[in-house]
C-alpha cells in the first residue's frame, strides 16, 4: 500500500512516502509562515499517482476519536469543533486536511490523532480534581499527547526485550522539543504527562511543564500581564529557554560542561522533573520491564539519560556509563546486562506509525 503521511506542525511542514510500511521518500519544509503556500509546494516534491491514503497527524481527537478515522465532511466538521481545545495545532493539521482533499479528492484520507493512544487512561488519571460540573461542560479533561510516540516506541521496547507488547510494562520518555512521560502497562497508556494540552508535565525546550495554577493569577494580579502574554510565557519563554536562554539541549550541555550556572540550573531543572515521573509511574505500574528514552534529546543526550536515572539502582534501575555514551543509533538497550529493569533508547518514527495505522484501518474497511 502506498501512503502518504502529513504532519503539518506550527514551523514546518513534515511528509513521508511509504510503500507497505517502508519509507520510500520524505522530507520537510521548515521555517513555515505560509501554510496554504507550503503544502501547494509539496504537491510538485512527490509522485502522487496509486497513492492508496493520506495519513493526517491531528493533535486533538477529544474524546470522541479513539482510533484512527476516515476523513469525509463530518469528521471535519468534528474536528473543527476541538479547535478551542487546541487553538495552536488543530488548525494546522485542519489546513493541510482541506488542501489534500481538494488535491486528492479521489483518495482515502485518515485522521491519526496524538490523544487517541491514550483514551485508555482510567477516570483516575484523566480526571482533574476541579468542579466536576465545570469540567464537563468545558471538556477539561487529561487528554494526553506524543500518542503516536508512545505507541510505536513502546511496542518497539517491547520487540527488543523479545516480549508480547500485551506483557511489557513500559515507561516511555518522549524528550523533544516538546516532551512528555507515558506509563504503559501491557501496550495500553494508564498514564501520561501532558494533559488538557500539551503544556502540562515535563520541562521542554521553551514550555514550562508542571507549574501551579496560582502563577497564572499571581502574573495577572501582581504583573499586570493578560492571558495573551502569561500564555505566550509558558507557551515560548519558559522550559530551557526560559531558565537559561537556549531552548537547544545541544547548547544546554556545552554550556554546561563550560561552568556556566545557568545552563546547569536549566539541566538539573529539565532532569529532576523526569525522574519525578519515572519515580511516580513505577509507583502506578507496579512491576516496570523497561524505562524507554526517545526522541531528540532522549535519542542523543546521554548526559541527560545518565542524571534521570541515576540514584534509582534500588527500583533495579541502572543505566551502563559505555553503553550509555556509545556513538550507537538505532534501538538499543543501555542498561548492564541481567538488569531487573531494561533501560533503552529507542528512534521514534511517528510518520512511519501514522502510515501503519491509516494502512491498517483501510485493510479492515475494504
Ligand atoms: P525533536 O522534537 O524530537 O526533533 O527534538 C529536537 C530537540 O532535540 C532539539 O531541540 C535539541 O534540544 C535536541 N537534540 C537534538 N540532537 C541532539 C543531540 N545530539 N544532543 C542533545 N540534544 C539534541
Amino acid at each position: 500500500m502506498k501512503i502518504l503521511v502529513l504532519n503539518c506542525g506550527s514551523a514546518s511542514v513534515k511528509w513521508g512516502l511509504f510503500a507497505d510500511g517502508v519509507s520510500v521518500d520524505g522530507g520537510l519544509i521548515d521555517r513555515v509562515t505560509n501554510h496554504a503556500q507550503a503544502l501547494r509546494e509539496l504537491m510538485f516534491e512527490f509522485d502522487p499517482s496509486g497513492l492508496d491514503a493520506v495519513g493526517h497527524r491531528v493533535v486533538h481527537g477529544g474524546l470522541r476519536f479513539t482510533t484512527p478515522t476516515l476523513l469525509d465532511d463530518h469528521v471535519v466538521e468534528a474536528v473543527t469543533k476541538l479547535v478551542p481545545l487546541a487553538p495552536l495545532h488543530n488548525p494546522l493539521n485542519l489546513l493541510g486536511i482541506q488542501l489534500m482533499r481538494q488535491q486528492l479528492p479521489d483518495v482515502p484520507q485518515v485522521a491519526v490523532f496524538d490523544t487517541a493512544f491514550h483514551r485508555t487512561l482510567g477516570p483516575a488519571q484523566a480526571t482533574y480534581a476541579i468542579d466536576i460540573e465545570v469540567a464537563q461542560e468545558n471538556g477539561i479533561a487529561r487528554y494526553g499527547f506524543h500518542g503516536t510516540s508512545h505507541a510505536y516506541v513502546s511496542r518497539r521496547t517491547a520487540a527488543l526485550l523479545g516480549k508480547d507488547p500485551a506483557d511489557a510494562n513500559v515507561i516511555t520518555l518522549h524528550l523533544g522539543n516538546g516532551a512528555s512521560a507515558c506509563a504503559v502497562r501491557g501496550g495500553l497508556s494508564v498514564a501520561t504527562s501532558m494533559g488538557l494540552s500539551p503544556l502540562e508535565g515535563l520541562v521542554m525546550g521553551t514550555r514550562s511543564g508542571d507549574i501551579d495554577p496560582a502563577v497564572v493569577f499571581h502574573l495577572h494580579r501582581h504583573a499586570g500581564m493578560g492571558f495573551d502574554a502569561i500564555e505566550d510565557l509558558l507557551n515560548q519563554r519558559s522550559g530551557l529557554k526560559g531558565l537559561c536562554g537556549d531552548n537547544d539541549m545541544r547548547e544546554v550541555l556545552r554550556r554546561r560542561a563550560e561552568g556556566d550556572e545557568r545552563a546547569a540550573l536549566a539541566f538539573d531543572v529539565y532532569c529532576a522533573r523526569v525522574t519525578e515521573y519515572v519515580g511516580a509511574y513505577y509507583a502506578l505500574l507496579g512491576r516496570v520491564d523497561a524505562v524507554t528514552f526517545t526522541a531528540g534529546v532522549g535519542e542523543n543526550a546521554a548526559p541527560v539519560r545518565a542524571a534521570v536515572l541515576a540514584g534509582l539502582e534500588r527500583m533495579g534501575i541502572t543505566v551502563d556509563p559505555a553503553h550509555n555514551e556509545a556513538s550507537d543509533r538505532g534501538e538499543r538497550l543501555i542498561s548492564p546486562d541481567g538488569s531487573e529493569v531494561a533501560v533503552c533508547v529507542v528512534p521514534t518514527d511517528e510518520e512511519c506509525e501514522i502510515a501503519t495505522q491509516t494502512s491498517d484501518l483501510l485493510t479492515r474497511t475494504q
